[in-house]
């Protein structure tokens, strides 16, 4: 792969993968791709970060904590090349909860994450992909996961973003109880999920029985268990729940389509 030398600041992730022919999932290699923009990466322990990026001129050193799984990992070198394109010329050190948490509170932050995401799952790419599974479930997630071998977290939030799932609520939860949750665009905010979580749900099994397993189909449950709303009880959701390492438990809601008006 040619370098481009120098790399011009500010350019898209998908104006790159074009300079590089790159038309397939399976050929996004982030690795070559820093290589490409003047980078290298190194395997490194860091004190209090996970990833950072140092750079003079067009050259720069993107080091990442070595042993984490390697999705993470290609998100985390992703993010880093967020910064390269956007904040070139700064030394960045970011922490585990900088990385693929799409801050609220943190504009250079939230830029690397959208950068990462759509330079792993370039939206054209990812809504093909999306439209072979009609249904956001487990086994939907998993498979769109596989082909663009990214995590289960930054997927689902991918495709509750793609728009192809207008019905789809995310929510992850500790043992501290909930952490956060993503509403699919068009889901009016009355829908927010309540902020304890309900003994009858599944969620709640998996997260405080260890022997407890992933469920393997959706399935339908009121929705006044997930929801305050006056009028919940009239309707039925489906649920999915599943652990992911590092996250907790994360819940696919699956709203009644006459939930949204
Ligand atoms: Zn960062």
């Amino acid at each position: 792969m040619p370098r481009i030398d120098p790399l011009p600041k500010n350019l898209s992730p998908d104006a790159l993968l074009r300079s590089l022919g790159i038309t397939e999932p399976r050929d996004i290699d982030v690795e070559a791709i820093a290589y490409y923009v003047g980078l290298r990466i190194k395997r490194r322990c860091l004190n209090c970060c996970e990833a950072m990026i140092t750079g003079r001129g067009n050259k720069g050193i993107i080091s990442v904590v070595p042993g984490g799984m390697p999705q993470r990992e290609r998100f985390s070198i992703a993010h880093e090349l967020g910064h390269w394109a956007q904040h070139r010329g700064e030394t960045i050190a970011c922490r585990s909860s900088d990385i693929g948490k799409f801050s609220n509170k943190n504009e250079q932050e939230r830029a690397a994450d959208f950068y990462a995401a759509n330079l792993l799952m370039p939206l054209a790419m990812f809504k093909a992909e999306c439209r072979q599974h009609r249904r956001l479930d487990l086994k939907a997630l998993k498979a769109v996961a596989g082909v663009f071998n990214t995590s289960l977290t930054a997927t689902l939030i991918r495709m509750i973003d793609s728009g192809n799932y207008p019905t789809v609520i995310m929510i992850s939860h500790g043992t501290g109880g909930r952490k956060w949750h993503k509403l699919a665009a068009g889901i009016p905010g009355y829908w927010r999920p309540r902020d304890d979580l309900d003994v009858e749900s599944f969620a709640f099994e998996l997260l405080h029985n260890p022997d407890s397993k992933d469920e393997g189909f959706p399935r339908k449950i009121g929705a006044d268990a997930w929801f305050d709303n006056w009028s919940a009880e009239k309707y039925v959701i489906t649920e999915q729940s599943l652990r992911i390492r590092g996250e907790g438990v994360v819940t696919i809601l699956d709203l009644d389509p006459k939930m949204i008006p």
